[in-house]
């Protein structure tokens, strides 16, 4: 009767063990998020700035050098989060919202079709109008 009952007991322990440990041990599923990718893309971008940036101030890298290479990773970092916007806001692709804009700038102001596009952080040109600017990553009004 008792040995039932230890029995019994020791199961109802192992169960219980189990469900508790199993549920610490296994991770919760991993939220999926849809911009991870994106996010550590950006970190890796902001942290080769960084270092960028230390190896130009120790003087290991020419002044072109480190410009040619600062813009190539600000242009990525503007891609990237262009891209990050577009999956977060679950807007369609670039191209569409470029045409509207496009479309849209041209029908209030004729003239400014044709002009270039400026970023109003840090002045860079641009052929077409863009959510956020190639060189610096900003957003462009
Ligand atoms: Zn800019």
């Amino acid at each position: 009767m008792s040995l039932v009952l230890a029995v019994v007991a020791v199961l109802t322990v192992t169960l219980l063990y189990t469900l508790f440990v199993r549920a610490k041990d296994i991770p919760a599923p991993d939220p999926v998020s849809p911009t991870r990718h994106l996010d550590e893309r950006k970190a890796a971008i902001y942290e080769n700035l960084r270092d960028l940036q230390f190896e130009y101030r120790v003087g290991k890298l020419s002044d072109a050098d480190y410009a040619q290479t600062k813009l190539a990773l600000q242009m990525e970092l503007g891609v990237v989060v262009a891209e990050t916007e577009r999956v977060v806001t679950g807007k369609a692709p670039v191209p569409v919202p470029i045409a509207e804009a496009a479309a849209s700038a041209a029908a209030s102001q004729p003239v400014a079709a044709n002009a270039a596009f400026l970023c109003p952080h840090c002045g860079a040109e641009f052929a077409e109008a863009m959510k956020f600017c190639g060189a610096c990553g900003k957003e462009m009004a």
